[in-house]
């Protein structure tokens, strides 16, 4: 960025003020930044379960990427949690990997309008387990099982996997700074084409974003579309900002 006119300021935003003239944020350093135009890219964690043996197993069998960590599992057995569209995708791309993959999922059928359903129905690789959730991890230095419950009348069996993807959604980092913005379904700020958000000059990029893409190129692309649409709407709108562009 040398050469360049820009400031790298380090901290955490705690608060958008976005009425007129003037954008601005603050952070926990005591800073307030103002700008005609903020773009919003505070990311998104995938949800955890939440269930005994995940986090001592984080990265020793338990996996938030598929497309990352499936090779490592070829000619192996893992489990995929979860029954909608993120769920799917994982077990599809865990299966081309070339492993065998037991979804659990605790609906009577799959949540999802992914093409990789289809995946799901024909393949032999993949077995379906509905009704079902994972209520513990087991292993030792690595994920060696889990404990899958009948929703339908609590009955328990161990299923016997080397990894655990948890695919139940992201938990949009949404800082209570941004709580006025209109989000999605899915929880991420809702964007228009341009990725505007709701409110005027306020703009949001990758995972933090409804409907992003979920990979490092999807957030490049976000932050260079971002980007032109902000210099767009800057370009109409400038002169209304406090020093007119
Ligand atoms: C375990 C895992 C493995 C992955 N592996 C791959 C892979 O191999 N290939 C691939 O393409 N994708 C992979 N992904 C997906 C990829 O990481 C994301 O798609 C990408 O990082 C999204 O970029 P982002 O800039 O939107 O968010 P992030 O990369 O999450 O960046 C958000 C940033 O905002 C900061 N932030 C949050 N809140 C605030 C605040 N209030 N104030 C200031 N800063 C804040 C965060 O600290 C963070 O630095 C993986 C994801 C996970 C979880």
């Amino acid at each position: 960025l040398d050469g360049l006119n820009v400031t790298i300021e380090f901290g955490q935003v705690t608060s958008l003020h976005v009425g007129a003239p003037a954008l601005s944020v603050s952070t926990d350093t005591g800073a307030v930044l103002e700008g005609d135009v903020i773009i919003v890219a505070t990311g998104a964690s995938p949800r955890r379960l939440g269930v005994p043996g995940e986090a001592e197993h984080e990265h020793q069998g338990v996996s938030q990427c598929a497309s990352c960590d499936g090779p490592l599992y070829r000619g192996r057995a893992v489990v995929v949690v979860g029954g909608g569209d993120h769920a799917v995708d994982a077990a599809s791309t865990l299966e081309v990997a070339g492993a065998s993959v037991t979804l659990v999922h605790p609906s009577a059928a799959l949540d999802t309008t992914s093409v990789a359903a289809r995946r799901i129905e024909t393949s032999a690789r993949i077995r379906s387990m509905p009704h079902s959730e994972v209520v513990e991890i087991l292993g030792d230095d690595s994920v060696t099982a889990v404990v899958v419950r009948s929703v339908i009348d609590g009955s328990t069996r161990t299923v016997e996997t080397s990894a655990v993807f948890p695919a139940v959604g992201f938990e949009v980092q949404k800082p209570p700074f941004t709580s006025e913005l209109e989000t999605g379904t899915g929880g991420g700020l809702a964007v228009n084409p341009d990725l505007a958000t709701s409110d005027s000059g306020v703009f949001a990029a990758g995972a933090a974003r409804e409907g992003f893409g979920a990979q490092w190129a999807s957030a490049l692309g976000d932050g260079a579309a971002a980007a032109a649409g902000a210099l767009e709407w800057w370009r109409h709108h400038g002169d209304e900002t406090t020093d007119g562009g």
